[in-house]
């Protein structure tokens, strides 16, 4: 059959690597897609991003399946225009998503639902706003109602911070991270948690879930997690933090309350869910977020491990039938390393050739994010450029095998966290 992967990044490029090693997929279409999925010639770009014309090429092709990497096209409700045209996609519904796009829809959610997140309240005037933060006390965090790729989140240290953040997510003509408002601009402020970050990851079909591998992220620019939030510079899985009993946890107290609570709200959840948790020193896990989609680079690792058939998986996830479904994973560790372009996160620089990408081998591979075949030759074209991803027994023999292909790699400006995994090396 043939499948559609609708994104470019990271996730994508791994996401459509999976999905070829079906012996069911003969044809994999990425749109838009990027420098990587451009040169692998099983793979084919499509240089389409408009959702109706998306749905044209899909009949058009008899594509049997698509898959929704990233949280803009659900955002937009990509998976009402496809299934109100009878296609299979897999990915959550516009009305669904909120559960990424809006926080304050996911706070509400996740209040009505019992399910364990931090203190917050929601405010449209500035001056509630300011007077919570002063009754509050910092640290407390401030959160900009709307999609913002990761930048609309303040960890404010000192009041004073909290109150600048305040100050222009509410002024809408101060908006200077760029953030995607729902309507009127609206932030959370919530209580500051403790502990260690993880992403838990389900695959939902409305009403059965299917947990992936655990990982953890790296969002901080530089070692020993300093300097501004990211996309992501680099992932493993899994992540110890994660214990089994950690994992049920999670699971009863979190994603199954979840996945009931929005099919009781009559928004029944399919898609990937993301819970990015904070699990604090006794092991018990509050939920920071929800995404609706994968994470990139989380996406990488996991890949790397599944065992089972990616497409026959994602068959069951869109006909309901994913109790049907256990999944198999390789038991050694991998991990994923970002290389980022100059000027990331705040204005990437693009262009800059890219020299010594070494062939894939069966421990170690290179996904491709903001890569662009131009005149033949791969250049830079976005903040993330690739992140090299890699099989070791151990989170430290990964992690050498990952830096080891590394450093093959050249492209001027290239930024490289040296650390990705000393969580789990440190354990
Ligand atoms: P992304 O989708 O890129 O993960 P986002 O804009 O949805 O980012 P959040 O995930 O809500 O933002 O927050 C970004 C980061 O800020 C978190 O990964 C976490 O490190 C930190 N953070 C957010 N909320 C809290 C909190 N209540 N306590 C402590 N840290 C927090």
């Amino acid at each position: 059959m043939k499948v559609l992967v609708i994104g470019s990044g990271g996730r994508e490029h791994a996401l459509a690597w999976k999905l070829l090693e079906s012996p069911r997929v003969q044809t994999v279409y990425v749109a838009p897609g990027n420098g990587g999925t451009a040169l692998d010639p099983r793979l084919e770009n499509v240089p389409i991003t408009d959702h109706a014309a998306l749905a044209d090429f899909v009949v058009a092709q008899k594509v049997a399946l698509t898959v929704v990497g990233p949280e803009v096209p659900l955002a937009g409700g990509v998976v009402d225009l496809f299934r109100e045209r009878g296609l299979r996609i897999f990915g959550p519904t516009q009305a669904a998503a909120q559960l990424e796009s809006s926080k304050a829809f996911a706070k509400a959610f996740m209040k009505r639902h019992g399910i364990p997140t931090a203190a917050y309240e929601t405010f449209t005037d500035a001056a509630a706003a300011h007077a919570y933060v002063d009754a509050r006390g910092a640290p407390i965090v401030v959160k900009a109602d709307g999609l913002a790729a990761g930048k609309g989140v303040v960890v404010a240290a000192t009041a004073e911070e909290a109150h600048q953040a305040i100050d222009w997510m509410l002024t809408p003509e101060d908006n200077r991270l760029g953030v995607q408002h729902n309507d009127v601009p609206r932030v959370v402020v919530e209580d500051f948690l403790e502990g260690e970050e993880a992403s838990f990851i389900v695959m939902c079909d409305g009403r059965n879930v299917v947990s992936l591998a655990t990982s953890q992220d790296h969002k901080r620019l530089l070692d020993n997690d300093q300097g501004p939030n990211t996309g992501g510079m680099g992932a493993y899985s899994p992540a110890p933090v994660v214990t089994p009993n950690v994992h049920a946890k999670v699971m009863h107290e979190i994603v199954l309350p979840t996945v009931q609570g929005m099919a009781r709200d009559g928004i029944p959840f399919t898609g990937f869910l993301y819970a990015g948790l904070m699990i604090d020193a006794q092991g018990q896990p509050r939920t920071v977020e929800f995404n609706c989609r994968m994470g990139d680079p989380e996406t990488q690792p996991i890949m790397m491990r599944l065992k089972s058939d990616l497409a026959e998986v994602l068959l069951h996830a869109t006909d309901g039938t994913l109790d049907k479904v256990t999944l198999e994973w390789d038991r050694r560790i991998a991990l994923g390393v970002v290389m980022a372009a100059e000027g990331y996160p705040l204005a990437p620089r693009k262009g800059d050739p890219i020299h010594g990408l070494p062939e894939d081998a069966p421990d170690a591979r290179v996904f491709h994010a903001g890569t662009a075949l131009v005149d033949g030759r791969l250049v830079t074209a976005g903040g993330r450029v690739l992140c090299v991803t890699a099989l070791g027994d151990s989170a430290k023999l990964a992690q050498q095998r990952a830096y080891e292909v590394l450093q093959r790699i050249q492209f001027a400006g290239a930024q490289v966290r040296r650390d990705i995994g000393h969580r789990a090396i440190r354990r």
